[in-house]
């Protein structure tokens, strides 16, 4: 998988869309001077056919569906076959980064009951819960001792949202990307706190 940086301001500034994000980034690539990320050599990509894919983004407090034409590529030295996927998007699955924010930030400040907000959505309720806990188990590997958290909270929504470089920066540093679920998602020790407190079941 090749990924290109999308995501140069403040995810919380963009006023671009997913879907603008997506094909900027896609019409920036030039494979002529990318290294396979196999085997490293510079300049062998070859365009092969693309595949599809839907993305769920968030546009004026509501979810968005649409699909897209994800480019690949064929390396010619090694013959590996890579997917350029842009970091405003999370491999593997169909919600960009920005949606999995909103909705958590959206479900900070909610009235409704979690029922009724993951009914807006449109996600499950074991969803949610699913990006609170990779959200905190990542985020707390990322930051410092002192910062880590106990649930998703305003300021560490805010410390990932205003921080242009996050989305590449935690990928260059785990190698998998933010909110991407993943065996090696270091979520280690909090998931003795989780047993105790539960506080998503209160
Ligand atoms: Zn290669």
């Amino acid at each position: 998988m090749i990924r290109e940086k999308a995501i140069f301001i403040k995810l919380n500034q963009l006023h671009y869309s997913d879907r603008q994000l997506f094909d900027a980034a896609v019409a920036g690539f030039k494979p002529s001077s990318c290294g396979c990320p196999k085997c490293g050599a510079v300049g062998r990509l070859s365009r092969i056919r693309p595949y599809r894919r839907f993305m769920v983004s968030a546009e004026h407090g509501s979810r968005s569906d649409t699909e897209l034409i994800v480019p690949r590529f064929r390396c010619g030295s090694c013959g590996c076959t890579h997917a350029l996927l842009p970091d405003s998007l999370i491999p593997f699955g169909s919600y960009s980064l920005r949606f999995v924010l909103t909705v958590l930030l959206a479900y900070l400040n909610r009235s409704d009951t979690v029922a009724d907000f993951c009914d807006h959505w449109q996600i499950a309720v074991s969803t949610l819960y699913g990006w609170i806990h990779l959200f905190r188990s990542q985020y707390n590997a990322w930051c410092r001792i002192l910062d880590r958290i106990l649930w998703v909270t305003q300021k560490s929504l805010d410390s990932v949202s205003d921080f242009p470089a996050f989305p590449s920066d935690f990928l260059s540093r785990f190698g998998f990307s933010f909110l991407q679920g993943h065996r090696a998602s270091p979520s280690v020790s909090l998931q003795r706190i989780d047993r105790r407190r539960r506080p998503w079941v209160t």
